[in-house]
C-alpha cells in the first residue's frame, strides 16, 4: 500500500484581481483548471480556497507525487510566501475523490471567519483551531465548478464559469461535472413547434 500524505499550506497572491463574472477570479480559474488536469492523473486530491489575496490548500495523496507537486507549487510566481502549516501522514483521505475541490468566499466560510472574529481571510493569523474549523467548512461547501474551454479572458467577457451544484456527477479522473441545464433555445423551440401544430389545427377546421 502507498503511504498517503496530506499537506496544508498558505500563501499570498502575487496578482491583482481580475472581475470575474460567475465567482472564480480569472487567474485562479487558471490555476484550478490545471490543477484539476494533474491532479486526476497523479491520483492527488484536495482543496483550493483563494479569498482576500490569500490561498489556503490542502493536498492529499501519495507521499513523493504530492512532495513533487508541491516544489512546483512553490516555484509559481502567482503566489508568495509560501507557508507549510501541516505535512503528515494520513490513513484515508479527508477530500475523497476530488481532483482540487475549488471555493472562494462564500457564505459558510463569511459565517465561519465571523465566529472566529475575523472580518477578512487572512490565514497567517490563524491557529491550528482555526485551519481544523476552516478544514471541516471547506469539506461541506460546494465545489466551484470551472470549464475546460474557459480562461482568463474569456471569463470576463463571457459567463465561461459556472458554480457546480452540490452532489454533481464525478466522472473518472476525479474531475466533476456540472449537471445538465436546459438551454433556454430548448424553450423558445418547443413554443415553436406548440404554435405550428395549433396554427394547423385552426387552418384544417377551416378547410372541413
Ligand atoms: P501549464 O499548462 O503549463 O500552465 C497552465 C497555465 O498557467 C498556462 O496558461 C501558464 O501560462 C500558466 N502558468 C503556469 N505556470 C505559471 C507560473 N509559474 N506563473 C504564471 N503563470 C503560470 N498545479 C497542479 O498541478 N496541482 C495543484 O494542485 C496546483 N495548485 C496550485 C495552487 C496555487 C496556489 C498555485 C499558485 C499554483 C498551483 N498549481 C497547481 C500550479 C502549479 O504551480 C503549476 O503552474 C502547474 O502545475 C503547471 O502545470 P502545467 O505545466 O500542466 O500547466
Amino acid at each position: 500500500m502507498s503511504d498517503l500524505i496530506s499537506v496544508l499550506y498558505i500563501s499570498r497572491a502575487t496578482f491583482e484581481p481580475l472581475p470575474s463574472a460567475k465567482g472564480i477570479e480569472p487567474h485562479v480559474g487558471q490555476i484550478l483548471r490545471a490543477s484539476r488536469t494533474n491532479n486526476g492523473e497523479l491520483n492527488i486530491g484536495g482543496v483550493l480556497f483563494y479569498g482576500d489575496g490569500y490561498f489556503f490548500q490542502c493536498l492529499e495523496g501519495e507521499e513523493s507525487a504530492v512532495r513533487q507537486l508541491m516544489e512546483v507549487i512553490k516555484q509559481d510566481e502567482r503566489h508568495q510566501d509560501v507557508k507549510i502549516i501541516v505535512e503528515r501522514p494520513i490513513s484515508e483521505r479527508y477530500f475523497g475523490n476530488w481532483s482540487m475541490k475549488y471555493t472562494s468566499i462564500n457564505h459558510a466560510v463569511k459565517e465561519f471567519l465571523r465566529k472566529q472574529g475575523f472580518n477578512k481571510f487572512n490565514p497567517y493569523k490563524f491557529t491550528n483551531d482555526h485551519f481544523k474549523g476552516l478544514i471541516r467548512t471547506l469539506r461541506e461547501v460546494n465545489d466551484m465548478h470551472v470549464t475546460a474551454d474557459s480562461d482568463a479572458s474569456a471569463s470576463q467577457s463571457e459567463p465561461a464559469l459556472s458554480t457546480q451544484a452540490r452532489g454533481a456527477v464525478k466522472q473518472p479522473g476525479n474531475r466533476p461535472t456540472a449537471p445538465k441545464k436546459l438551454h433556454r433555445n430548448s424553450y423558445t423551440r418547443a413554443f415553436a413547434i406548440s404554435g405550428a401544430i395549433v396554427g394547423l389545427a385552426v387552418l384544417a377546421m377551416f378547410l372541413v
